[in-house]
């Protein structure tokens, strides 16, 4: 089949996933591309940032910290990605942009780091904004709020760790739990199953009651259910997000495995489609580097808490 340039087939109106730049490179670029995503993230905790469209050259990319950008205007061509006018089509030319990547790195830090510095105190400035209008709402309303009602969430469970380890450890052994399997699927189902709907609803400025399950919906913060419980609904989204609860870039995981659960019948099929989940990660959808493990949602803790367990089950069923 024919195809048409990086710029006809990504129009304005339509922004690429890597998933789609992997069609339309061949394996050698996309995984330049990747591995330069990685790198970067690892040796100088810089990620891309989400494409700019131009005119010209059609979507663009760009590579910066808390929205300050480093390089700005990386295109992308049918057999390669140019950075600065450094065009990487071959393995060969790899080195040169990482060499370059360290050269402009070094150059530009300290301007770098007071920008982003200079950026994270404009934040807090509107931070400090925010709160005090927000305290400012609330003593509007606060002859309306109930303590013992307001705000009370209750998120769908997180994993239990040693149900998750004794079920590895009996698998281990040849042991088929297929009720603590069907347990810890649950769980995980869930969570995925209210991450993915809660959001949604969340995107219509709808709001699911914890003491219920009724829809609130309007358009002020202040959210009352006719069962009593009362919600903001700013809090309610931090809470959700505070909560770990599955979405963001690794949404289309958590959807797959809602209905791979539904279908799931066997032992066997149900415990491969845990440890999957398990050892998933969050993808960057913009550059395909490899961001936190999906088992944050499902596993109170740190990254590397959450890490060292997951690395401590036996990863090979
Ligand atoms: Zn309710």
């Amino acid at each position: 089949m024919l195809q048409g340039s990086f710029k006809e087939q990504f129009p304005k109106n339509y922004r690429p996933l890597i998933t789609e730049l992997e069609a339309f490179w061949n394996n050698d670029i996309y995984s330049l591309f990747k591995e330069f995503a990685e790198d970067i993230l690892q040796k100088y905790d810089l990620r891309f940032g989400i494409p700019l469209w131009t005119e010209r050259y059609g979507w663009t990319y760009r590579i910066g910290k808390s929205g300050v950008y480093l390089v700005k205007g990386i295109r992308i061509g049918k057999t390669g990605f140019i950075v600065d006018g450094l065009e990487i089509d071959t393995r060969e030319k790899y080195p040169l942009l990482l060499a370059y990547i360290e050269e402009i790195y070094q150059q530009n830090k300290e301007e770098f780091r007071k920008k982003i510095a200079d950026k994270n105190a404009r934040q807090a400035e509107r931070n400090k904004a925010r709160i005090a209008r927000e305290k400012q709402e609330f003593s509007s309303i606060q002859s309306d709020i109930l303590l013992d009602k307001y705000n009370i969430y209750c998120w769908p469970e997180k994993l239990d760790i040693n149900k998750l380890n004794k079920l590895y450890m009996l698998d281990a052994k040849g042991i088929h739990d297929e009720v603590l399997a069907d347990e810890i699927g649950l769980t995980l189902y869930l969570r995925c199953k209210y991450g993915k709907e809660d959001m949604e609803r969340m995107e219509r400025y709808v709001i699911r009651c914890h003491g219920c399950g009724r829809e609130l919906a309007g358009q002020a913060d202040f959210r009352q259910c006719s069962c009593g419980r009362q919600y903001s609904y700013r809090e309610y989204r931090r809470s959700f997000r505070r909560n770990n609860m599955p979405t963001g870039a690794a949404a289309h995981i958590f959807a797959a495995f809602i209905k791979q659960w539904d279908a799931a019948r066997s032992y066997n099929e149900k415990i491969v489609l845990i440890d999957t989940l398990l050892h998933e990660f969050h993808l960057s959808l913009i550059s395909g580097a490899t961001h936190r493990p999906v088992a944050m949602n499902f596993i109170d803790g740190t990254r590397s808490h959450v890490e060292q367990i997951i690395s401590n089950l036996a990863g090979n069923l």
